[in-house]
Protein backbone atom coordinates (compact mmCIF):
# COMPACT_ATOMS: atom_id res chain seq x y z
CA UNK A 1 0.00 0.00 0.00
CA UNK A 2 1.63 3.09 -1.20
CA UNK A 3 0.39 6.82 -0.04
CA UNK A 4 -0.12 8.58 -3.00
CA UNK A 5 0.33 12.33 -2.72
CA UNK A 6 2.31 15.09 -4.44
CA UNK A 7 5.51 15.14 -3.01
CA UNK A 8 7.92 18.55 -3.28
CA UNK A 9 10.88 16.86 -1.26
CA UNK A 10 12.33 13.60 -0.57
CA UNK A 11 14.54 13.17 1.99
CA UNK A 12 16.88 9.90 1.56
CA UNK A 13 19.06 8.85 5.08
CA UNK A 14 21.32 5.55 4.20
CA UNK A 15 21.05 3.66 8.08
CA UNK A 16 23.75 1.07 9.48
CA UNK A 17 23.36 0.48 12.89
CA UNK A 18 22.79 3.46 13.79
CA UNK A 19 20.03 2.75 16.87
CA UNK A 20 21.37 6.40 18.84
CA UNK A 21 20.89 8.52 16.08
CA UNK A 22 17.38 8.08 14.53
CA UNK A 23 15.19 9.76 16.68
CA UNK A 24 16.93 13.21 17.07
CA UNK A 25 17.88 13.13 13.90
CA UNK A 26 14.35 12.32 12.66
CA UNK A 27 12.95 15.38 14.48
CA UNK A 28 15.24 17.48 13.52
CA UNK A 29 14.39 16.23 9.65
CA UNK A 30 10.92 17.12 10.81
CA UNK A 31 10.85 19.91 12.40
CA UNK A 32 13.57 21.28 9.69
CA UNK A 33 10.95 20.26 6.97
CA UNK A 34 7.84 21.61 8.44
CA UNK A 35 9.30 24.24 9.17
CA UNK A 36 7.48 25.46 5.39
CA UNK A 37 4.82 24.28 3.42
CA UNK A 38 6.46 21.58 1.14
CA UNK A 39 4.73 18.33 1.06
CA UNK A 40 7.36 15.97 2.45
CA UNK A 41 8.79 12.22 2.60
CA UNK A 42 11.78 10.79 4.57
CA UNK A 43 12.89 7.55 3.18
CA UNK A 44 15.37 5.76 5.45
CA UNK A 45 16.90 2.71 4.04
CA UNK A 46 18.35 0.27 6.34
CA UNK A 47 21.25 -1.14 4.91
CA UNK A 48 21.37 -4.49 7.18
CA UNK A 49 21.89 -3.37 10.41
CA UNK A 50 22.20 -5.68 12.71
CA UNK A 51 20.88 -3.62 15.82
CA UNK A 52 17.34 -2.18 17.13
CA UNK A 53 17.86 0.22 14.23
CA UNK A 54 14.88 -1.53 12.58
CA UNK A 55 12.85 -1.79 15.50
CA UNK A 56 13.13 1.99 16.07
CA UNK A 57 12.07 2.76 12.68
CA UNK A 58 8.95 0.78 12.24
CA UNK A 59 7.23 2.89 15.29
CA UNK A 60 8.63 6.02 13.39
CA UNK A 61 6.78 4.05 10.17
CA UNK A 62 3.41 3.80 12.59
CA UNK A 63 3.35 7.33 13.99
CA UNK A 64 4.51 8.92 11.28
CA UNK A 65 2.50 9.24 7.87
CA UNK A 66 5.20 10.61 5.66
CA UNK A 67 8.17 7.81 6.57
CA UNK A 68 9.23 5.33 4.55
CA UNK A 69 11.41 2.25 5.30
CA UNK A 70 13.11 -0.21 3.09
CA UNK A 71 15.20 -2.39 4.93
CA UNK A 72 18.27 -3.94 3.09
CA UNK A 73 18.50 -7.85 4.05
CA UNK A 74 22.39 -7.44 3.86
CA UNK A 75 24.96 -4.66 3.88
CA UNK A 76 25.57 -3.17 0.69
CA UNK A 77 27.43 0.29 1.12
CA UNK A 78 26.16 4.03 1.90
CA UNK A 79 25.81 4.78 -1.86
CA UNK A 80 23.74 1.28 -3.22
CA UNK A 81 21.76 2.18 -0.10
CA UNK A 82 20.91 5.71 -1.20
CA UNK A 83 20.64 4.25 -4.58
CA UNK A 84 17.64 1.78 -3.68
CA UNK A 85 16.22 4.69 -1.90
CA UNK A 86 16.30 6.79 -5.15
CA UNK A 87 14.23 4.30 -6.58
CA UNK A 88 11.64 4.86 -4.14
CA UNK A 89 11.85 9.09 -3.86
CA UNK A 90 8.77 11.26 -5.49
CA UNK A 91 10.06 14.69 -4.94
CA UNK A 92 11.22 16.92 -7.02
CA UNK A 93 13.55 17.74 -5.47
CA UNK A 94 15.77 14.84 -3.50
CA UNK A 95 17.86 15.31 -0.53
CA UNK A 96 20.14 12.63 0.95
CA UNK A 97 22.17 13.10 4.55
CA UNK A 98 23.90 11.17 6.78
CA UNK A 99 22.51 9.68 9.96
CA UNK A 100 24.73 10.12 12.07
CA UNK A 101 23.98 13.67 12.89
CA UNK A 102 27.51 15.31 11.31
CA UNK A 103 25.51 17.20 8.95
CA UNK A 104 22.39 19.35 11.03
CA UNK A 105 19.78 18.43 9.08
CA UNK A 106 18.56 22.14 9.71
CA UNK A 107 20.59 23.07 6.94
CA UNK A 108 18.50 21.29 4.25
CA UNK A 109 16.39 24.18 3.39
CA UNK A 110 19.68 26.29 2.64
CA UNK A 111 20.13 23.46 -0.16
CA UNK A 112 16.28 23.38 -1.30
CA UNK A 113 16.53 27.35 -1.88
CA UNK A 114 19.43 26.80 -4.11
CA UNK A 115 17.89 24.30 -6.37
CA UNK A 116 14.98 26.55 -6.88
CA UNK A 117 17.66 28.82 -7.87
CA UNK A 118 17.70 27.02 -10.76
CA UNK A 119 20.94 24.57 -10.19
CA UNK A 120 20.37 20.96 -10.58
CA UNK A 121 22.56 19.51 -8.06
CA UNK A 122 23.75 21.32 -4.81
CA UNK A 123 26.77 19.84 -2.74
CA UNK A 124 28.04 21.21 0.26
CA UNK A 125 31.73 21.74 2.06
CA UNK A 126 32.25 21.35 5.38
CA UNK A 127 32.51 24.54 7.09
CA UNK A 128 35.22 23.48 9.65
CA UNK A 129 35.98 19.92 9.39
CA UNK A 130 35.28 17.94 12.81
CA UNK A 131 36.87 14.78 12.19
CA UNK A 132 40.42 13.45 12.69
CA UNK A 133 43.51 14.44 10.40
CA UNK A 134 43.53 10.89 9.51
CA UNK A 135 40.54 11.10 7.58
CA UNK A 136 41.17 14.66 6.17
CA UNK A 137 44.15 14.49 4.72
CA UNK A 138 43.49 11.22 2.53
CA UNK A 139 39.78 13.25 1.84
CA UNK A 140 42.12 16.26 0.63
CA UNK A 141 44.06 14.08 -1.75
CA UNK A 142 40.68 12.05 -2.94
CA UNK A 143 38.99 15.42 -4.05
CA UNK A 144 41.93 16.62 -5.65
CA UNK A 145 42.26 13.61 -7.75
CA UNK A 146 38.57 13.63 -7.91
CA UNK A 147 38.06 16.37 -9.41
CA UNK A 148 40.84 16.74 -12.10
CA UNK A 149 39.51 12.91 -13.26
CA UNK A 150 35.84 13.74 -13.13
CA UNK A 151 36.46 17.02 -14.64
CA UNK A 152 34.29 18.98 -12.25
CA UNK A 153 35.92 20.94 -9.40
CA UNK A 154 33.92 20.72 -6.10
CA UNK A 155 35.89 21.32 -2.71
CA UNK A 156 33.94 18.68 -0.77
CA UNK A 157 33.00 15.25 -2.70
CA UNK A 158 32.56 12.97 0.30
CA UNK A 159 30.25 15.70 2.30
CA UNK A 160 26.91 14.19 1.68
CA UNK A 161 24.29 16.39 2.51
CA UNK A 162 23.44 16.93 -1.12
CA UNK A 163 20.64 17.61 -3.11
CA UNK A 164 19.09 16.64 -6.53
CA UNK A 165 16.58 17.66 -9.07
CA UNK A 166 14.06 14.79 -10.05
CA UNK A 167 15.62 15.05 -13.25
CA UNK A 168 18.77 14.24 -12.21
CA UNK A 169 17.35 11.08 -9.73
CA UNK A 170 15.34 9.63 -13.04
CA UNK A 171 18.79 9.73 -14.94
CA UNK A 172 20.68 7.90 -12.00
CA UNK A 173 18.11 5.49 -11.66
CA UNK A 174 18.77 4.72 -15.13
CA UNK A 175 22.36 3.26 -14.32
CA UNK A 176 23.15 -0.07 -13.06
CA UNK A 177 26.50 -0.14 -11.74
CA UNK A 178 27.12 -2.56 -9.30
CA UNK A 179 29.11 -0.15 -7.35
CA UNK A 180 28.95 3.76 -7.27
CA UNK A 181 29.90 7.04 -5.90
CA UNK A 182 26.33 9.15 -5.72
CA UNK A 183 28.12 12.91 -5.89
CA UNK A 184 30.07 11.78 -8.97
CA UNK A 185 27.75 9.96 -10.85
CA UNK A 186 25.16 12.67 -10.44
CA UNK A 187 27.89 15.65 -11.85
CA UNK A 188 27.38 13.29 -15.13
CA UNK A 189 23.97 14.65 -15.22
CA UNK A 190 24.29 17.84 -14.57
CA UNK A 191 25.20 21.16 -16.14
CA UNK A 192 24.88 23.71 -13.48
CA UNK A 193 26.06 22.74 -10.21
CA UNK A 194 26.73 24.60 -6.80
CA UNK A 195 28.60 23.67 -3.08
CA UNK A 196 27.28 25.57 -0.45
CA UNK A 197 28.93 26.17 2.59
CA UNK A 198 27.60 24.25 5.67
CA UNK A 199 28.11 23.03 9.40
CA UNK A 200 30.04 20.09 10.15
CA UNK A 201 29.35 18.19 13.61
CA UNK A 202 31.40 15.60 15.56
CA UNK A 203 29.91 12.01 15.97
CA UNK A 204 28.35 12.19 19.28
CA UNK A 205 27.29 8.74 19.04
CA UNK A 206 28.17 5.88 17.37
CA UNK A 207 31.15 4.69 15.34
CA UNK A 208 31.97 5.92 11.92
CA UNK A 209 30.96 2.93 9.90
CA UNK A 210 33.71 3.32 7.33
CA UNK A 211 37.45 1.65 7.81
CA UNK A 212 40.67 2.30 6.58
CA UNK A 213 40.10 -0.77 4.16
CA UNK A 214 36.18 0.73 3.50
CA UNK A 215 37.70 4.13 2.90
CA UNK A 216 40.32 2.76 0.04
CA UNK A 217 38.01 0.66 -1.70
CA UNK A 218 35.38 3.34 -1.91
CA UNK A 219 38.08 5.64 -3.24
CA UNK A 220 39.73 2.98 -5.70
CA UNK A 221 36.02 2.57 -6.78
CA UNK A 222 35.69 6.48 -7.72
CA UNK A 223 38.87 6.72 -9.91
CA UNK A 224 37.81 3.54 -11.48
CA UNK A 225 34.21 3.26 -12.14
CA UNK A 226 34.35 7.10 -13.60
CA UNK A 227 37.55 6.93 -15.80
CA UNK A 228 39.76 4.84 -17.63
CA UNK A 229 42.03 7.13 -16.81
CA UNK A 230 44.53 4.78 -14.85
CA UNK A 231 44.36 1.99 -18.03
CA UNK A 232 45.77 5.14 -20.25
CA UNK A 233 48.32 5.79 -17.98
CA UNK A 234 50.17 2.33 -17.85
CA UNK A 235 50.11 2.51 -21.78
CA UNK A 236 51.71 6.31 -21.43
CA UNK A 237 53.99 4.99 -19.03
CA UNK A 238 55.37 2.31 -21.12
CA UNK A 239 56.12 4.50 -24.22
CA UNK A 240 57.83 6.59 -21.66
CA UNK A 241 60.34 3.80 -20.24
CA UNK A 242 60.27 2.10 -23.89
CA UNK A 243 62.02 5.03 -25.03
CA UNK A 244 64.37 5.75 -21.38
CA UNK A 245 65.37 1.96 -22.65
CA UNK A 246 66.33 2.93 -26.10
CA UNK A 247 68.18 5.76 -24.98
CA UNK A 248 70.36 3.46 -22.07
CA UNK A 249 71.01 1.42 -25.29
CA UNK A 250 72.26 3.70 -27.23
CA UNK A 251 74.24 5.04 -24.63
CA UNK A 252 76.00 1.90 -23.94
CA UNK A 253 76.76 1.36 -27.29
CA UNK A 254 78.66 4.56 -27.94
CA UNK A 255 80.30 3.77 -24.46
CA UNK A 256 81.02 0.29 -25.55
CA UNK A 257 82.71 2.14 -28.63
CA UNK A 258 84.71 4.55 -26.51
CA UNK A 259 85.72 2.23 -23.76
CA UNK A 260 85.67 -1.41 -25.05
CA UNK A 261 83.87 -4.11 -23.01
CA UNK A 262 83.35 -3.72 -19.35
CA UNK A 263 81.60 -5.82 -17.03
CA UNK A 264 80.89 -3.85 -14.10
CA UNK A 265 77.53 -2.10 -12.73
CA UNK A 266 75.56 -5.16 -13.13
CA UNK A 267 74.32 -4.49 -9.40
CA UNK A 268 72.98 -0.86 -11.28
CA UNK A 269 71.21 -2.95 -13.66
CA UNK A 270 69.62 -5.30 -10.85
CA UNK A 271 68.15 -1.95 -9.55
CA UNK A 272 67.30 -0.86 -12.82
CA UNK A 273 65.71 -4.18 -13.57
CA UNK A 274 63.51 -4.39 -10.30
CA UNK A 275 62.15 -0.90 -10.52
CA UNK A 276 60.96 -1.95 -13.98
CA UNK A 277 59.61 -5.29 -12.48
CA UNK A 278 57.81 -3.04 -9.71
CA UNK A 279 56.35 -1.10 -12.61
CA UNK A 280 55.28 -3.81 -14.13
CA UNK A 281 53.38 -5.85 -11.15
CA UNK A 282 51.93 -2.39 -10.43
CA UNK A 283 50.58 -1.84 -14.07
CA UNK A 284 49.27 -5.74 -13.79
CA UNK A 285 47.37 -4.71 -10.66
CA UNK A 286 45.65 -1.74 -12.19
CA UNK A 287 44.48 -3.95 -14.80
CA UNK A 288 42.95 -6.41 -13.21
CA UNK A 289 41.16 -4.23 -10.90
CA UNK A 290 39.14 -3.24 -13.93
CA UNK A 291 39.08 -7.03 -14.87
CA UNK A 292 37.70 -7.70 -11.39
CA UNK A 293 34.84 -5.23 -11.89
CA UNK A 294 34.01 -6.78 -15.49
CA UNK A 295 33.72 -10.05 -13.37
CA UNK A 296 31.98 -9.10 -11.11
CA UNK A 297 29.57 -6.73 -13.58
CA UNK A 298 29.13 -10.10 -15.74
CA UNK A 299 27.74 -12.14 -13.23
CA UNK A 300 24.59 -10.14 -12.59
CA UNK A 301 23.99 -10.39 -9.31
CA UNK A 302 21.16 -8.20 -8.05
CA UNK A 303 22.75 -5.04 -6.78
CA UNK A 304 20.70 -4.99 -3.15
CA UNK A 305 18.50 -7.49 -1.77
CA UNK A 306 15.04 -5.56 0.10
CA UNK A 307 13.83 -7.77 2.62
CA UNK A 308 11.08 -5.32 3.25
CA UNK A 309 9.15 -2.16 2.26
CA UNK A 310 7.47 0.41 4.37
CA UNK A 311 5.82 3.02 1.87
N1 LIG B 1 26.21 3.80 6.11
C1 LIG B 1 25.44 2.84 5.46
N2 LIG B 1 26.06 1.70 5.01
C2 LIG B 1 27.41 1.50 5.14
C3 LIG B 1 28.18 2.50 5.77
C4 LIG B 1 27.56 3.65 6.23
O1 LIG B 1 24.24 2.99 5.29
O2 LIG B 1 27.90 0.46 4.70
C5 LIG B 1 25.56 5.04 6.57
C6 LIG B 1 25.77 5.38 8.03
O3 LIG B 1 24.77 4.81 8.87
C7 LIG B 1 25.66 6.90 8.01
C8 LIG B 1 26.26 7.26 6.68
O4 LIG B 1 26.15 6.09 5.87
O5 LIG B 1 24.32 7.32 8.02
C9 LIG B 1 27.70 7.74 6.78
O6 LIG B 1 28.47 6.83 7.52
P1 LIG B 1 29.53 7.28 8.61
O7 LIG B 1 29.00 8.42 9.41
O8 LIG B 1 29.95 6.08 9.38
O9 LIG B 1 30.73 7.77 7.69
P2 LIG B 1 31.76 8.93 8.04
O10 LIG B 1 31.00 10.13 8.50
O11 LIG B 1 32.64 8.38 9.09
O12 LIG B 1 32.42 9.16 6.73
MG1 LIG C 1 29.62 10.34 9.73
Amino acid sequence: MEKEEKIYVSVVVPVLNEEENIVELHERIYNSLSQNKWPFEIIYVNDGSTDQTQTILEKLYKTHPNVRVIELAVNCGQHLALMKGFEKAKGDIVITIDADLQNPPEEIPKLIEKIEEGYEVVGTYRKKRKDSIFRRIPSYFANRITSYLTGVKLRDYGCMLRAYRREVVNYMNMCGDTTTFIPVLANTFAKKIAEIEIEHEERKRGKTKYSLFKLLRLNFDIVTNFSIFPIQFIGFTGVIIAVLGLLFAIFLFVRRLIVGPEVEGIFTLFAILFFFIGVQILALGIIGEYVGRIYMEVKKRPRYIVKKELL
